[in-house]
């Protein structure tokens, strides 16, 4: 493996994680108007990990590109992955469309095109439609290896191959694959740095690719799902303090609990 890898960072702009979004009048999605956006946090981590793959093979990693498809505030975030160290980027202004998966998943082939991309690392989900569907189509449109949910990215210079470590289900998995490849990333993988204001600054510099849905015109990005509503989950009633474990079994046997 000369230098030639050239990764790909896909991050979307959603609801920042630390706001309870609130249902909408109609019923029919969250409100948005007046709410914090940030990058999704599965995104942070995998701009963390580009970057550090990077730092630690300097002599490997040629390229870290990030790209947004999203409404024209995206940019925001792509300038906090070109602080955090991307090195360009790419906004798909897509307006107030809102793309499921797949319409994702066949622009970001896309652009995997452009920027001859051969390993990309997106996040495993994203936090407001939780889907956790975009990488695996993404790596079925490109026939790819995938390998999702990494908690650990290991490169094998000498063979071209790319080690990650999943957690799965009371333990771990350890899958290789030849590059290309595409890589999700779990919480456990990094912590993320901030962007500090110097680089924020020194990010205004970099290169941002600024592209449209309608440059994609030839890309079937129509909605498959109709959102019929959204609800708030029930309440729950205020509970009771029992005096002892006689009264306990006495309220369960009348509430036909037990
Ligand atoms: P999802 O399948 O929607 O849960 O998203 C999984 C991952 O796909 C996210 O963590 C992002 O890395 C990427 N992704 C999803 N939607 C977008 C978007 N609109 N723009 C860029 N990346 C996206």
């Amino acid at each position: 493996m000369s230098k030639s890898l050239r990764i790909l960072v896909p991050v979307k702009r959603v609801i920042d994680y630390a706001i309870k979004p609130r249902i909408n009048k109609a019923g029919t999605g969250v409100e948005k108007t007046g709410v914090k956006f940030s990058m999704n946090p599965f995104d942070d981590i995998a701009v963390e990990e580009a970057v550090r793959l990077r730092e630690k093979h300097k002599n490997l990693v040629e390229s870290v590109h990030a790209v947004s498809i999203g409404p024209a505030k995206a940019q925001d975030i792509l300038r906090t992955a070109l602080a955090k160290g991307a090195d360009t980027c790419t906004l798909i202004d897509a307006k107030e469309a809102e793309l499921e998966p797949l319409a994702v998943a066949k622009v970001l082939k896309r652009v995997v095109e452009a920027q001859n991309a051969n390993l990309v690392i997106l996040g495993k989900q994203s936090i407001d439609d939780d889907c956790n569907n975009t990488g695996q189509m993404l790596a079925g449109l490109l026939n790819w290896p995938q390998a999702t949910n990494a908690a650990k990215i290991e490169l094998d210079a000498a063979r071209g191959r790319v080690q990650v470590t999943r957690e799965v289900d009371g333990g771990e998995e350890i899958v290789s694959a030849a590059l290309p490849m595409v890589v999700t990333t779990d919480l456990r993988l990094n912590t993320p740095r901030y962007a500090t204001l110097p680089n924020l600054m020194k990010a205004k510099k970099k290169p941002m690719e600024k592209l449209t849905l309608a440059d994609f015109g030839d890309v079937d990005t129509q909605a498959r799902l109709q959102t019929l509503k959204v609800e708030e989950p029930a309440t729950r009633s205020a509970g009771v303090k029992v005096g002892s474990v006689d009264e306990l079994v006495e309220k369960l046997k009348a509430a036909k609990a037990i």
